[in-house]
């Protein structure tokens, strides 16, 4: 049931090493954590894993359900199960939030999506995931709050049932209602034919969804593996400690 490994991962932005040796195993059925300091490079890894084309493997191998996938494109990546929630930051006004999902599963399972019948995928996932009806026709991004951009990431995700999800939380302030729905929607996703990387350094959003494996990336490298514990020693008493007995 292995879906992912990285071995020794060196990634380059514009020739500055930024991944310095990375290593990473990921099975169907589990929960990652990443957590670090900024500018570690989690959000590196993140765009090295979708095949971003700025970010320039010069060393090691991603391998996806045993085959290399270095060489793929981004949306080859996709096609292959691989997501990355990507938060639009433009307002896109006539276009609606159904018509955004559906463009991107035709996209991706590479079969046009019928309207009516996604129309009716879309509406059991919104009951799923406790979403109201009318958030479907609204305008993608239009007037949207934190909580409602969030919703649009976590539909993604579940209309594309990808077989590796990465959310990258970025430092931008989530607030209560977007951690319950980032958290409901982790865990109504996963399942053992797939898994979840989660990059984030919010301690409640681990409350709800019971990661199995918290990693600590800094400089480059993950250089720490552990559980939940290891999130509330990061808690109180930040990065500094273990840098300095894991870097040499
Ligand atoms: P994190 O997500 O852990 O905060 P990032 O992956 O965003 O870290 O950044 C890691 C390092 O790479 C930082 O030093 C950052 O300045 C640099 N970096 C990130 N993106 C770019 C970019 N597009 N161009 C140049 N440098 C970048
Ligand atoms: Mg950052
Ligand atoms: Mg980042």
């Amino acid at each position: 049931n292995k879906l992912l490994s990285i071995n020794n991962l060196k990634v380059n932005i514009e020739d500055k090493e930024i991944l310095k040796g990375l290593n990473l195993e990921i099975n169907k059925g589990e929960i990652h954590i990443i957590m670090g300091p900024n500018g570690g490079g989690k959000s590196t890894l993140a765009y090295s894993l979708m095949g971003h084309p700025q970010y320039k493997i010069i060393d090691g191998e991603i391998v996806l359900e045993g085959k290399s996938i270095n060489e793929l494109t981004a949306d080859k990546r996709a096609k292959n199960g691989i997501f990355l929630s990507f938060q639009y930051p433009e307002e896109i006004p006539g276009v609606t939030v159904e018509e955004f999902l559906r463009t991107a599963k035709t996209s991706v399972s590479g079969e046009v999506q019928k309207i009516m019948a996604f129309k009716k995928l879309l509406k059991e996932k919104m009951i799923q995931l406790e979403m109201k009806e009318e958030y479907a026709a609204r305008y993608l991004n239009l007037g949207f709050s934190g909580g409602e951009k969030k919703k649009n990431e976590i539909l993604q995700m579940s209309i594309l049932e990808p077989k590796l999800a990465i959310l990258d939380e970025t430092d931008s302030g989530l607030d209560v209602d977007a951690i319950r729905i980032v958290a409901d929607g982790v865990n109504k996703f996963i399942d053992e034919s797939r898994a979840i990387l989660v990059i984030t350094h919010y301690n409640k959003l681990l409350e709800y969804i019971k990661p199995d494996y918290v990693h600590i990336l800094i400089d480059g490298k993950i250089i720490k593996t552990g559980g939940i514990e290891l999130a509330e020693e990061i808690d109180k008493n930040g990065y500094e400690n273990i840098k300095a007995k894991f870097s040499n």
